[in-house]
Order: structure tokens, then C-alpha cells, then sequence
């Protein structure tokens, strides 16, 4: 909300999404390797894609004038990388009009004989399910109804919502066939052209328009990944402990770690009264003479305890370090 109170609520919500199947990705697959087989490469390759958006959409001001912006990378299921991007547009760059919503955002299909490489993008990445009667069971049904609202409404003009996102022109189009089924403008996931045919990915592009749903976005996108908390049992044997269910794990990193830590630790107490001892030791009687410094040469029980005092302590540090690592 801070950052609503300093720039005003964001104007675009973009969500850009890994295309496994980039080129950059498959070139150096090697022998019979999959872009799941190359997690590495596939993080790579999208951290480059994902600067070169940022930097056409900030630097080269594509959708006008940037005055600040957050994203958040997360990964999917399965491990494909995808970014939630929220831009704050600057007072004179800001979307008023729905000519301004149609200039940036488009919800149809692109025309096929003007522009077949679009088309292409388009149908392969920015349709939706389908789901509904064509497909009943993909994962965005929850009873029998689309949690996204697909298939949308036909509609001439765009129209602006007053409590969430613009209802975008989908004219009625003669389908096409992408994959088993013949699908129209009701499927097409809003977009920005020129950025889908540069990018060849899923980048969901959409005009934010209320302030109902300003929080939501912004919790949208610092949501973290998904949780689970899984335990293997023997089977018949119940043993389910409610409390431990609600135990929530954190994931402490060496700095913050030792901010907190104590400065005397237990391992580092039990350090220092060896060493006091064994210096202490020399004015007790008790203390066997031929081992004390009475020459300038030779060794010492003091030498010892000061020379295990400097090598210990060296040797805290490492130790300190390996308690951290099995804390993490
Ligand atoms: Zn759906």
C-alpha cells in the first residue's frame, strides 16, 4: 500500500510466462534432452527474456511513461518460471479512454491473412482451456463453472468495469482450429501484440481499472509459492498430530541468522574456560613445576592455553558456519 500511497494505483498487470520451446532453449538442449531435462538453461534463458521485457517496457516506455514498477518471478508446478509485473503509469501516460485500452490490449484473434505469425503466437499461447462443455475437466473448473469466467461474452465495443478489469472488444469471428477444437474470440487471453510477437510466449496483458482490486494485485504478486505439508504413514495406522500440521516452516538465511545469534555461545563458553584454566592453572600450587615457562625458550601450559585459545577460536568460526547451514 505504500507504494500505491507514493505512485498512485497501477495502471497494467502483466503476467509473462516461460515458453519451453523457445529456440534459445532447444539450441542447446543436447542428444535426446527436454527443456525439463534443463532446469538451468530454462531459468537462463528466461531471466534474459524477462530483462529484455522490462527494458522495452521502462527503458524504450512502450506503454508510455513508467514511474515505477514491481515484479515477482514464480515458479509453477512444474518448475516453468513465470513473472507477475504491476506498472504505475505517469499522470499524462495514464489509460483513461477505451481507445487507450484498445491501443495496448487486444482480446481477438489477430487477422490471418494480415498477420499469420501473430496468429500463430496467439493460438498457441494466449488461448484459454477450453474448458466448459468443450472440456470439462481442466484444472481452472471448480463445479462445473470456469474460475477465470471462459468462455467471455461476445462484445462490439470495449467497455470499461467499474470493479476490476475492462470488458475487451471480441468481436464475432469465424473460429479456428487450435489443436481437437474450432475456437473464437470468446477463448482469446488479453494480450499486447507487439509484445507477444517479439516474445513468442504467454504474456497476459490487462488494463487495471478499480481500486477494489488494487490490494488484490498486490497481494497477487507477493502471494509466495504454493505449500504443502506431506507425511508418509504406515498403512491402517492413523497418526495424525493437529498441531504439527499447523507448524509453519522458515527459511532462515545466514545473515539473518546471526543477527540474532548470542555472542557467548555454549561451544564458545566451554572454549574460554578451558583456555582461563589452563593459564590460571600456574599460580596453584597443585600445578606441576616442570611444566610451567620459567625459561625463554621451550613450552609452556600457558603457551598451550594460548595457542589453543587462537586456534580454537578459528576453528568457532567454521564451526559456527556448519550449525548455520543445518539450520537453513
Ligand atoms: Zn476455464
Amino acid at each position: 500500500m505504500a507504494m500505491v500511497r507514493k505512485f498512485g494505483r497501477p495502471d497494467l498487470f502483466v503476467t509473462f510466462t516461460c515458453n519451453p520451446t523457445w529456440v534459445d532453449i532447444l539450441n542447446v538442449l543436447e542428444g535426446p534432452q527436454r527443456p525439463e531435462d534443463r532446469p538451468d538453461i530454462v531459468v537462463r534463458v528466461f531471466k534474459m527474456k524477462l530483462t529484455e521485457l522490462l527494458d522495452d517496457i521502462i527503458k524504450q516506455n512502450l506503454f508510455s511513461r513508467v514511474i515505477s514498477y514491481i515484479y515477482v518471478v514464480e515458479f509453477q508446478k512444474r518448475d516453468l518460471p513465470h513473472a507477475h509485473i504491476l506498472l504505475t503509469l505517469d499522470t499524462y501516460s495514464k489509460i483513461r479512454t477505451k481507445d487507450d485500452i484498445d491501443k495496448y490490449v487486444s482480446a481477438e484473434l489477430p487477422d490471418p491473412i494480415a498477420d499469420p505469425t501473430l496468429l500463430q503466437i496467439i493460438t498457441i499461447c494466449m488461448i484459454h482451456g477450453p474448458c466448459g462443455t468443450l472440456n470439462p475437466n481442466p484444472p481452472c473448473m471448480r463445479e462445473g463453472v470456469c474460475t477465470k469466467q471462459y468462455p467471455k461474452e461476445f462484445r462490439e465495443k470495449t467497455e470499461e468495469n467499474i470493479n476490476g478489469y475492462p470488458m475487451y472488444q471480441r468481436k464475432y469471428t469465424e473460429s479456428v482450429i487450435v489443436g481437437r477444437h474450432y475456437l473464437d474470440n470468446h477463448w482469446v487471453v488479453p494480450y499486447n501484440p507487439w509484445l507477444s510477437k517479439k516474445f513468442n510466449a504467454h504474456i497476459n496483458v490487462e488494463v487495471y481499472a478499480s481500486i477494489k482490486s488494487e490490494k488484490y494485485l498486490y497481494k497477487y504478486v507477493y502471494k509466495g509459492h504454493d505449500v504443502a505439508s506431506i507425511r508418509f504413514e504406515n498403512e491402517k495406522i492413523l497418526d495424525h498430530d493437529e498441531i504439527l500440521s499447523f507448524l509453519d516452516g522458515r527459511d532462515v538465511s545466514l545473515p539473518k541468522r546471526n543477527i540474532n545469534r548470542d555472542f557467548v555461545t555454549g561451544y564458545r563458553g566451554q572454549l574460554l574456560l578451558a583456555t582461563a584454566t589452563s593459564i590460571l592453572a600456574v599460580d596453584f600450587n597443585f600445578f606441576p613445576v616442570r611444566f610451567a615457562k620459567t625459561e625463554t625458550y621451550g613450552w609452556s601450559m600457558m603457551d598451550a592455553g594460548v595457542g589453543s585459545f587462537i586456534l580454537l577460536q578459528g576453528l568457532c568460526s567454521s564451526h559456527g558456519k556448519s550449525l548455520t547451514a543445518q539450520h537453513r
